[in-house]
């Protein structure tokens, strides 16, 4: 395939580049001939004039386009409202084929099915490029509808605009189709010499703690751990609620785990509850964690994405780069990031409202995010690509000190979060023994009762508490020593451990006083209680202790029954434990 590009200016100039494609055309082997046409204006009249030469000039083109936040011409921004690439395939097995829908949210499912079976009866289609409006719609339904195509296909494309950052005027169109407001438009490539790879490159990376969110609705996230959204951005960032909350940001979108992968979502208002409209739906329960963009970082990532993509050895490179990504940057330096791929092909496309992609067998919506789409017809053997090469002027090998920064906070934050895993770890647990402390089995007691109870979810049918209380330990403590006392304190935990580890797993062991024990079984009978506890007794007869030699324990079982609070069933397992104590020590009794 071969690519021309052109920034629209005028009808007369436009029609000269159009003459000479034709020239060229009939000098070579070209199987069927492809216009995008990207308008950042939305009036109908400009667009149509330039629809209106391809079909004059190039009756057989096809041709397709939307219009955008700015349009991307040979790996830069488009200094003119309408950038127009002209493709010219060269394999006569690429065939291409168009399809355009009017769309609304209530008819998303309808479109992408029809997709889907022209898809089904198109066998050779390898890959959809998609153009389409978002106006007052969520599309998570149209991403879910994508994900259904054929899954060796590839989906990729972006959301329209129109320069003033309005998606409601903002339209696509096609050949056969005319001009849509509110509709998506699919370019359905293939073939067998046709190859297509994929990637989406962000560059802004998590930065400090994980959060959740605790509540949100569609696109509108109300909740991070349980606190206004909003709040998040004015206590770690001091992002005011102001004009400028849009910009400030972008520089601080969420990163957002979805369908297995991180991606940015990035908030388009402040509401005055302090949620947050974001760019698509946010699901709850899903952990978020704020990314940070600077400009070296990022480069260093398209630099990595760049390479990749080289490896494909393309003809052209197509790139769905999203408009926050042309307001972070600014108009003087967004092409950094874009051309570098020009510097191996030529490189088109346009900022978006949104970016599509297919990755493994789900279409996601991504956010602040470039995605880019390589195409070539041949092998790769047939190819000679030039390098993708960052330019010098703009990207230094330096590591910025944002980044430096990010990495001593993402070090500093990772070091605390382990800090406070082991403090919660130590607030429930036993310093001797390691087993739960008194505080924690006693929680653990109430949860299951609760569940047998039918006062939570997750029903228990029974629950049985087993209690072991050493022989005769003050004499070992008197005769030889505190220390040898611990150490058949820790030999009584260890065997518990051991002993509910390959029994019955689901079993709690924890510390209830001295050199008392109590374990939880949920899910048993008191006759599956008397059975492991007997295990435990004989368990522990046969450790043999420095100097102190074998020791024995008394052990009280019982079942809960239907309607008890757990003060009882503790009691009756006392109880019972007084009762083998009483009946002379190292045996089990039942309560
Ligand atoms: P019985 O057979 O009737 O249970 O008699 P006993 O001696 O085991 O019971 P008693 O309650 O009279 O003594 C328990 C002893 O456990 C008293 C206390 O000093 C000791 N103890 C409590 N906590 C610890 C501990 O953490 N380490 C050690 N070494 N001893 C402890
Ligand atoms: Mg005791
Ligand atoms: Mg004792």
């Amino acid at each position: 395939m071969r690519q021309f590009q052109f920034e629209y200016s005028d009808k007369s100039s436009f029609k000269k580049e159009l003459v000479k494609i034709r020239q060229w055309c009939k000098t070579h082997v070209v199987s069927d001939v492809l216009f995008t046409i990207f308008s950042e204006t939305v009036e109908k009249d400009r667009i149509q004039t330039v629809l209106d030469l391809i079909e004059k000039e190039m009756p057989g083109a096809k041709y397709f386009g939307c219009t955008t936040y700015g349009c991307i011409i040979d790996g830069m921004l488009c200094k003119t409202k309408i950038g127009v690439t002209c493709t010219l395939m060269e394999y006569p097995s690429t065939k291409l084929k168009l399809l355009q829908y009017k769309m609304n949210a209530e008819n998303m499912d309808e479109v992408t099915s029809a997709l889907a079976r022209e898809i089904d009866e198109n066998p050779w289609v390898s890959a959809v490029e998609l153009v389409t409006t978002i106006y007052g719609m969520s599309m998570t339904g149209f991403c879910e509808g994508l994900s259904r195509i054929r899954p060796d296909v590839s989906v990729f494309g972006g959301g329209a605009l129109d320069e003033g950052l309005d998606d409601v005027t903002a339209c696509v169109f096609s050949k056969g189709y005319g001009i849509y407001q509110g509709g998506a438009a699919f370019l359905l490539i293939g073939g067998e010499d046709f190859h297509v790879t994929t990637t989406h490159i962000a560059g802004w990376k998590p930065l400090g703690r994980e959060l959740k969110v605790t509540k949100a609705k569609g696109s509108v996230l109300y909740e991070l751990d349980g606190k206004p959204a909003y709040d998040t951005y004015y206590k770690y960032l001091h992002i005011k609620n102001d004009e400028n909350f849009f910009q400030n940001t972008l520089e601080f979108p969420f990163f957002y785990r979805h369908n297995g992968l991180d991606i940015l979502r990035a908030p388009s208002a402040c509401n005055d509850d302090g949620s947050l409209v974001m760019t698509a739906d946010i699901e709850e329960n899903v952990v978020t964690r704020m990314a940070y963009g600077d400009p070296w970082t990022i480069l260093e990532i398209v630099k990595e994405g760049g390479a990749a993509i080289q490896a494909f050895y393309p003809e052209i490179i197509t790139v769905f780069s999203c408009a926050a990504r042309r307001t972070f940057w600014g108009d003087r330096e967004v092409s950094k990031e874009t051309m570098p791929f020009q510097s191996m092909v030529p490189t088109s496309g346009f900022y978006t409202s949104g970016e599509f992609l297919r990755t493994g067998t789900d279409v996601n919506q991504h956010n602040v995010t470039l995605v880019v789409a390589a195409m070539r017809e041949g092998e790769i053997e047939e190819r000679v690509t030039d390098s993708f090469q960052m330019g010098k002027e703009s990207y230094s090998g330096t590591v910025s000190m944002i980044n430096r920064l990010a990495s001593f906070i993402e070090a500093a934050t990772e070091e605390l979060e382990e800090a406070n895993r082991k403090l919660q770890e130590m607030a429930i647990t036993d310093g001797l023994t390691k087993l739960y402390n008194r505080r924690e089995i006693q929680n653990r007691i109430n949860e299951a009762t609760a569940r047998f109870n039918g006062q939570a979810e997750e029903p228990l049918s029974a629950v049985s508490l087993i209690m072991l209380d050493i022989d005769n330990f003050k004499h070992i403590n008197d005769t030889y020593g505190h220390k040898l006392g611990d150490d058949v304190l820790i030999g009584i935990s260890d065997m518990l451990k051991s002993v509910i580890a390959d029994n019955m797993p689901e079993a709690m062991a924890g510390r209830w006083g001295g050199e008392e024990f109590m374990v939880l079984l949920p899910e048993a009978s008191e006759q599956r209680a008397m059975e492991l506890a007997e295990i435990m007794r004989k368990a522990f007869a046969e450790i043999d202790f420095e100097q102190a030699g074998k020791q024995t324990v008394s052990i009280g079982v019982t079942e809960a029954k239907k309607g008890e609070d757990p003060d009882a069933i503790s009691i009756r397992v006392d109880e019972a434990l007084y009762m083998a104590k009483a009946a002379g020590k190292n045996r089990v009794s039942c309560k």
